[in-house]
């Protein structure tokens, strides 16, 4: 049986093989602090070898599902990611290496294991296409969400400002001025 997001080595033909998987919600769920609720791409995988070389073309889009950061209701994001890399084979565990602009990265594999193993790769390059700041667009949160989550801070604010506040009645005094 062929499991996802593992390509054969042993019989894989010179030239370009293409595979295709999709990374759903049990995907990223498998992953230890994934903070992707849902998920719905499509991995294509354009490989070609030649020889001693092997270059993978890594194609992932669809959408993931994280929680917005000002009201943390569901935010679907879009994915659109091309990734190139070279594979090499070696005793460094699957990790990605730096490299210049537009240079193909190299990524290493274990020579021990019979095929390669993308789900790793997969599951790190579709957290690197979510961007830093996770939040819906301007009134797209949840208010019933947003006023829960403030309403402590509101009560804070109360506290420190009382009704009577000199410098408040000053800005009403100024204000009314300005207003002449
Ligand atoms: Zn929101």
């Amino acid at each position: 049986m062929k499991a996802d997001f593992v390509i054969p080595l042993n019989g894989l033909p010179t030239g370009k093989s293409v595979f295709s998987w999709c990374a759903d919600k049990e995907f990223f769920g498998s992953f230890d602090n994934s903070d992707i609720l849902d998920a719905d791409i499509h991995v294509d995988c354009d490989l070609e070898k030649s020889g001693n070389y092997m270059g993978i073309d890594l194609k992932i889009r669809g959408t993931v599902t994280v929680p917005c950061d000002r009201c943390l209701e569901d935010l679907e994001i879009p994915v659109d990611e091309l990734r190139k890399f070279s594979v090499k084979f070696g005793n460094e565990p699957s990790t990605v290496q730096e490299t210049e602009e537009g240079e193909r990265e190299t990524v290493y594999f274990s020579s021990e294991e019979p095929a390669l193993d993308l789900r790793q790769i997969v599951y790190d390059y579709t957290c690197l296409a979510v961007p830093m700041q996770r939040v819906h667009k301007e009134g797209g949160c949840n208010p019933a969400a947003i006023a829960h989550l403030s309403s402590e801070s509101d009560e804070v604010k109360t506290k420190e400002i009382p009704q009577d506040n000199p410098f408040a009645a000053l800005k009403d005094l100024l204000g009314q001025k300005k207003g002449q």
